[in-house]
This record gives structure tokens, sequence and C-alpha cells, in this order.
């Protein structure tokens, strides 16, 4: 048994660290409360339970002595425990007293540290805490105090003029009182301000004046907790030192219709060019409904001249059949090998096969001309049940004998249409469709949420496609395709919505408030 209190950092959840996270798959048990990125819960393993005790604004879902007592008594039924907590457990969350608690109780505890909002939001607002020239020094102070209380357990004289850089946590609703106090204890009226919404996350807003009209800037951009308040010089540098709230994509929130297996990796992209990626797998893959004829064709793979792998998906299910037929990757010894794009190929590269062809455009059409293949050769293709048969019909044109096999099948996923109408609640600016499956089952899941008039909740969102075929689709269901990738691949497609903003500058994301 043993209770591990860990600092899930400020919201962004690429900011726990590397203990952090082993805490976290480790955990039997893991106790989470609000601040907690709800993303890094996925990272929890099968079965553990998760235990939320957030805290609100104002109101405790469960009081701190309670918190303690669920962690003690949880560590003696011999769990491994995970407190999860907002940004740095010891800076102004109570982890100290839930530590005492454990130690009072004889529960064995450790304590790893976490990057603290304090520091790391204003990091992500393009402000440094500390610099040279500037400051060498940083206070970092609760906005909580209540600002009614007579005597102050802040010593206003010299927090206002004995420090550098101040950073305010929990002081949204305390911020006049908070200037008012630096003000009268001689803090320079112009000394600049700024006021970090939700920092580090998709949505961070930055408010940003001087101790004369920040209140006021504040109160007009609305500016609501979780938010810190960094006072002095360095705020100024935030002009020069933008990183975050600047990027290509900074904000959108963008529907991932992807299967769960394939979304990681666009959401990835997306991330990383700043926006929020919203997953709602369309698609559920599966094994074929008969594994028949792919047992046939692979037990005798040496008959064919040429396996084209049209997919990752294909070669990932031709594999594992492989192997469990007892069989391994030198089966395809006889055999060349095309595969339809990179990423395909790349795939095939894992299980030690190099693609002996790869077309240059990633279409059927293509494929069929530039494969290298002659009359009377026998191909076999390996593909989805509902793939479309051009390839196959252009090879045969070639004179080819085509063996086209299910490898795995590509199945609606179902979701209930209250998880549908609560992701689409909130707006999306961008709604991505990878394949003509992920657009029709869109559709339906759509249809059966809100009806025939489902196109209304697509309105103002724009339609980014992967190619042709997709867009294609899009359009016979009644959505005009605002992007179409012109390189058919993941990377291909997130360029494309790159540089339709890039054309569209006026629609260009800004995290910062208009003033
Ligand atoms: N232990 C936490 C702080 C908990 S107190 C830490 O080290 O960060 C909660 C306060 O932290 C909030 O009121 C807010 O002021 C600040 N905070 C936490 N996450 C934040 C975020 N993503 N953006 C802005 N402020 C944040």
């Amino acid at each position: 048994m043993k209770v591990y209190l860990v600092g899930a950092g400020p919201g962004d959840p690429g900011l726990i660290t590397v203990k952090g996270l082993a805490c976290l798959r480790a955990a039997d048990v893991v106790v989470y409360d609000r601040l907690a990125s709800p993303q890094l819960l996925h990272e929890a393993r099968e079965g553990a339970e998760l235990i939320y005790v957030g805290k609100a604004a104002d109101q405790h879902a469960l009081k701190q002595e309670e918190i303690n007592e669920l962690l003690v008594r949880k560590a003696r039924q011999g769990k491994v425990v995970t407190r999860l907590k907002g940004g740095d457990p010891f800076v102004f969350g109570r982890g100290g007293e839930e530590a005492q608690a454990l130690a009072a109780a004889g529960v064995p505890f450790e304590v790893v540290p976490g990057v603290t909002s304090a520091i790391a939001v204003p990091a992500y607002a393009g402000i440094p805490v500390t610099q040279r020239g500037y400051t060498s020094t940083l206070g970092i102070i609760t906005g909580h105090e209540d600002p009614a209380k007579e005597a102050s357990d802040l010593d206003w004289a010299k927090i206002a003029t004995g420090l550098g850089t101040l950073v305010f946590l929990m002081g949204v609703r305390n911020l006049p009182a908070i200037v008012d106090s630096l003000l009268a204890h001689g803090r320079a009226p112009d000394t600049p301000v700024a006021v970090i919404e939700r920092g580090t996350e998709t949505a961070q807003r930055t408010v940003t004046g001087r101790l004369t009209d920040i209140v006021e800037r504040v109160r007009q951009a609305d500016i609501q907790p979780p938010a810190i308040t960094v006072v002095g010089e360095v705020v100024s540098l935030r002009d020069g030192l933008r990183w975050f709230d600047v990027k290509p994509l900074f904000g959108k929130r963008v529907l991932v219709t992807r299967s769960r297996e394939q979304a990681s990796e666009l959401s990835a992209r997306l991330r990383e060019l700043g926006a929020e990626p919203v997953e709602l797998p369309t698609i559920r893959l599966a094994p074929p409904a008969d594994y028949a004829p792919l047992d046939r064709a692979l037990g005798a793979l040496a008959t064919f001249h040429w396996v084209v792998f049209t997919s990752v998906n294909g070669v990932q299910y031709v594999m594992r059949r492989l192997w469990e037929n007892g069989l391994d990757a030198r089966a395809f010894a006889a055999v060349r090998l095309a595969a339809i794009g990179p990423a395909t190929a790349a795939e095939l590269e894992k299980f030690g096969l190099r693609a002996d062809f790869m077309p240059t455009s990633f279409v059927a059409e293509a494929v069929a001309e530039e494969l290298p293949v002659h009359g009377g050769e026998r191909v076999l293709l390996p593909r989805a049940d509902l793939a479309r048969a051009d390839l196959a019909e252009a090879l045969r044109e070639k004179g080819c004998t085509v063996d086209e096999v299910i490898a795995y099948r590509t199945l609606p996923h179902e979701h209930s249409a209250a998880e549908v109408r609560a992701l689409f609640a909130d707006k999306f600016d961008i709604i991505t469709f990878t394949s003509s499956s992920t657009v029709r089952n869109l559709a339906e899941l759509l249809q059966a949420a809100f009806g025939e008039t489902w196109r209304d909740e697509l309105a103002g969102a724009l339609i980014a496609c992967i190619g042709p075929i997709t867009a294609g689709t899009a359009r016979e269901l009644g959505l005009q395709p605002d992007i179409v990738a012109e390189e058919y691949t993941i990377a291909g497609l997130v360029e494309a919505i790159v540089r339709y903003y890039q054309r569209n500058t006026e629609a260009a994301p800004t995290g910062d408030c208009p003033s």
C-alpha cells in the first residue's frame, strides 16, 4: 500500500511528469479533482477505480477531511493510490495537509512534484516569471483572501514593493481588491499586468493591461476562473515571446471521426498546431465475418506475384492473422509487396517488410496504372469489406488475376444520442473526414441524435476531407466541403487545414482578448 501525491500539471496533459504518469498507470485507485486534465484519466489502467473529489470554486464536493480519510482508507485496503492534483501538490493544493494526514495514520506516501500553474501558465502566455534586467524575485501569492477581512495575513506593503514579479492564484473575483492593495501600498500604477484564463489549454485567454486599467479590461473580457494574475515588468516581454496562443490552429475545436485506433495520429498533429481535437470514432474495426478466404490466400502466398496493401489496417490484420496461422513475415519471401502510401509502407516496415512499390498518387487508378504488373500475373488484394472495387477492376483490365479477400471489416461505431448531443453542445470549428464511411456514419449518428435538421449542427464548421472521394460522399449527403487535401494522407489533410486558415487570415485564431 502506498499513496502517491502527484502533480498533474496545469492543464495541458503533456505537462505531467514522467514519474507522475508512471504512478497514474500503476494505480489501483485514482483520486482526482477538477483541475486535473480529464484526458489524463485515460492513462489509468483498465479496472482502476476513479474517484472524483473535485472542488469547484466556493464549493467543496468532498471536505478536505473526507479526502484525507478516503486516501487513508483506500491505502489500508492494500491499494496503490494515486492522488492526482492540479499543478503542483504543494503549491496551494492542500497536498501538505493530505501528506500530514497520511503521516499521522502511518500510511507510506511519496510526493511527485508537478508543473505549477504559477510558472507554467505565464510561460504559455509568453511571460518568463524572472528575467535578467527585469527582476530576479518572484512571489506566488494567494488571491483568495477575503478582502473584507480586517487584519490581512498578507503584508501588502512588503508584497507591493519588495518583490519583482507577483503571481496571484485563485484571485479572479478578488482582482479589484488585489489591485487596490498594491496601489495603496506603493506599486507603480503603470506596472504591466496579465490575467490568464485556463492557461496551457487550447481555451487559454489572456488579458493584458496596467494596474490602472486591468480590472476594467478583465471585466470586459469576462475572465472566469481558473485564472492567474501576473504583475510585474516581465509581462511586457509577452509581445515578443508569444508562442502558444499564436499557433496556426490555436483554440480551434476539431472533430476527429476516425476509428479509435487510428485517431491518435490526427489528434496529435492537430494538438501540436494548437487545436483541440475531439474524438468521436464513427468506425469500429472488426475481423472478417469469415476468415476462410484470407486463410486460403495466406496459405498459398507463393502462388501470387504481388500483394497490394491499401491501408495500415490491412497490414495489421493480415500480419496478425498470419501469426495466428503459425506463419510469419517469411511467408512473403517469394512475393512482391505494394503499399498504397507512406503510412502503409511504414506499417509494413514494422514487420520487417519493405514495400517494393509505392505509387506517386494514392488513388486506385494511379496505383493500377503505375504498378509494374504484367498480364497473367496474380495479385492478392487484402482489403476492408467496404472498400471500392476500382483498384481490382483496373488491375483486371491490365490482364491480371486479382484475388480480393476481406482482411477486416469497418463497422459503424455506435454512440448514444445523448453522447453525440453532449459533444455538439459546443460548436465545432472544423469537422474532419478521413474516408467515405466516416461521412456516412457521422451523418447517421447526427440524424439519430438531432433528426432531419442534423446538418444545422455542422453550420459554421469547416468541412475538411482527406481526398476527392470522401469529399464526393460529403456532397452526396448535402455537406459542402470547404477543405479537400491535395495529398491524401493525414499529414496532407492537416496541411490543407492550416493553409485554409493562412489564406483566410481574418479568421486567424488569437488568444489575446481585444482591448
Ligand atoms: N496546485 C495548483 C494550484 C491550485 S490553486 C498549482 O500548482 O498550479 C487553484 C488555482 O490555480 C486557480 O484558482 C488558478 O489561479 C490557478 N490555476 C490552476 N490551473 C490553472 C490554469 N490552467 N490556468 C490558470 N490558472 C490556473
